[in-house]
Formats: C-alpha cells, sequence, structure tokens
C-alpha cells in the first residue's frame, strides 16, 4: 500500500458527525436555517446519486408550522478518507440553501471547500473502483494495528 494514502478519519458517531456538521456550518452557512438531526445512515447505497440525503419535513408544531432539517450520510463515509466525507458534508449543507444543483448551489460548495470539483470527481472515480473491483482501499480491518 501507498505511503500517502491518508488515514482514517475519527468522525465515527452520529454525533462526531453532527459536531463536524455544525464547525462547517459556522464557519460557512450561519445564517443557513437551523439542522435538527444529522447522521450516518446505512441504509444509503453506494450508488453514485445516494451518498448522501437531507430531508425537510414540514411539522405541526403547536400552531405553527415548522420544517424539521435532517442531513444523512452513507455510512460507508466512515472508512473514506476526511477529503470525501468532507465532500458530502460539504454537498448536503449545501442543499439547506439550494435545493436545486444550479449555478449557485455549486457556488456555496466552492465556497466551502475551494476543492470540491476534484474531490467529487476523485469520489466518483472511487466509487466506480469499487463497483468493479469491489474491494475497497479504506477498511477497518488495514488500520486495526495503526497507532499514529
Ligand atoms: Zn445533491
Amino acid at each position: 500500500m501507498s505511503p500517502e494514502l491518508p488515514q482514517r478519519h475519527t468522525v465515527r458517531s452520529d454525533k462526531a458527525l453532527y459536531d463536524y456538521v455544525m464547525e462547517l456550518k459556522g464557519t460557512h452557512l450561519r445564517n443557513a436555517g437551523q439542522i435538527n438531526r444529522v447522521a450516518f445512515d446505512s441504509r444509503l447505497h453506494i450508488t453514485r446519486n445516494a451518498l448522501g440525503m437531507h430531508t425537510s419535513k414540514s411539522q405541526v408544531h403547536g400552531a405553527k408550522l415548522k420544517a424539521k432539517r435532517e442531513i444523512h450520510v452513507a455510512t460507508i463515509f466512515k472508512d473514506m478518507p476526511l477529503e470525501f466525507l468532507r465532500m458530502i458534508v460539504v454537498h448536503e449543507l449545501s442543499h439547506v440553501k439550494e435545493s436545486e444543483h444550479n449555478k449557485a448551489f455549486y457556488k456555496l460548495c466552492c465556497n466551502m471547500e475551494p476543492d470540491y470539483h476534484q474531490l467529487e470527481f476523485n469520489l466518483r472515480a472511487y466509487l466506480t473502483y469499487l463497483e468493479t473491483a469491489g474491494k475497497p482501499l479504506w477498511s477497518p480491518a488495514q488500520h486495526g494495528s495503526s497507532n499514529n
């Protein structure tokens, strides 16, 4: 294995993911609406179009209609480099403000992560590799004895 392969990141629980999302949001999207829940989701599978998910449900809250926003990230991102997790979080966070994949949406993405397009390209290449070769480059087993 190449020594340049990045280390597995430490965002491994829903709580850690929530904190990570909130840190990015606080830095770049402070005025965006509140996010009620952030979670890893094992039901999201690695198809190229469903790596993350954002939902915005309207709920009757007392007399008011209240939007409840959730961000779900496919569990597979636990075992990927932080750059890929960051890319998907940036993507889903941008959807809080912009629901379409339009110019304004990608501007938000690039504002949070200047290498957004390169990372998305790399991620898609990796997913294509996974579909054909099937063997993850980053898996928990390979890092079992690593302690740096
Ligand atoms: Zn999207």
